[in-house]
């Protein structure tokens, strides 16, 4: 069978972007869900562009916060620039949600009779790229003996399948709780603010990706972090939990972490 022609053409943009290649913290961020890019050849996946504007597409405000973030920190941050439409970044391909046809209530028709070439395909030049420059970069830090500690950052809606979120914040992790329960601790020490301990979403082998293999395989202090999308609608909620997040981060540190305990066994 012939393969398919290149999905991405001269006119799309790159498939991710690098904010303070210069970091010289230990802080490694990501933004999976950064971007709502689809490529000119895949015409829009068909939908509408104002679905394209909600949650359903990206984490709204993210790319904001974790620009102010890594500037704060001296941190290295990576932004995804495509849409989780097109793939996931953040789901191990080959997961039933690595290309969703159906988004909450939202039919994505274009995904739902694809070729296992085209799954393929997306994966090769879209997903694998991204992660691969993570892997560099973490490889490169490693023996220059620059540590890492990685913060996956993703921004939540407030509404999921008619269920209201409480939360303002939300500290995801899986076996290594080390990070995220001082986050917990920090971040619960403000009056008002009502944190999430792995809420909205646990993390797992099947729903994570980014976290699983760049934290917890390669074993460096890790934490998810999802910041509910209406407080960062405009910049100055972005730059208020910018410095936010900057403060607890950089207060988990002050004393040194207690040795790693998980032997990486399957989790559910
Ligand atoms: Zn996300």
């Amino acid at each position: 069978m012939p393969l398919p022609d290149p999905l991405l053409g001269a006119e799309d943009p790159d498939v991710f972007r690098i904010f303070g290649s210069s970091g010289r913290s230990e802080w490694l961020l990501t933004a999976d869900h950064a971007g709502r890019a689809i490529p000119g050849r895949l015409a829009g996946l068909q939908l509408s562009p104002a679905l394209l504007d909600t949650h359903v597409a990206w984490d709204l405000g993210v790319a904001g916060l974790a620009e102010r973030l890594a500037a704060l920190l001296d941190a290295f941050l990576i932004l995804h620039n495509y849409s989780r439409l097109v793939i996931d970044v953040n789901r191990p391909p080959g997961a039933p949600d690595s290309i969703v046809s159906l988004s909450e209530q939202s039919p994505i028709p274009a995904n739902s009779k694809l070729s296992i070439a085209q799954r393929e395909q997306r994966r090769s030049e879209l997903f694998d790229p991204y992660h691969r420059r993570i892997t560099a970069e973490l490889d490169g830090r490693q023996r220059r003996g620059q540590p890492s500690v990685l913060v996956a950052l993703h921004s939540f809606t407030p509404v999921h399948s008619g269920q209201e979120r409480p939360w303002h914040v939300g500290v995801l992790h899986g076996r290594d709780g080390r990070l995220a329960r001082r986050l917990l601790r920090g971040l619960r020490q403000e009056r008002g603010l009502q944190v999430g301990d792995n809420e909205p979403y646990a993390v797992s082998d099947d729903s994570d990706h980014t976290l699983v293999v760049h934290g917890e395989r390669r074993r460096i202090p890790h934490v998810e972090l999802e910041v509910r999308q209406d407080l960062l609608t405009s910049e100055a909620g972005q730059q208020e939990w910018a410095v936010r997040l900057a403060t607890v981060l950089v207060e988990s540190l002050a004393e040194e972490l207690p040795p790693i305990q998980h032997d990486y066994s399957p989790l559910g």
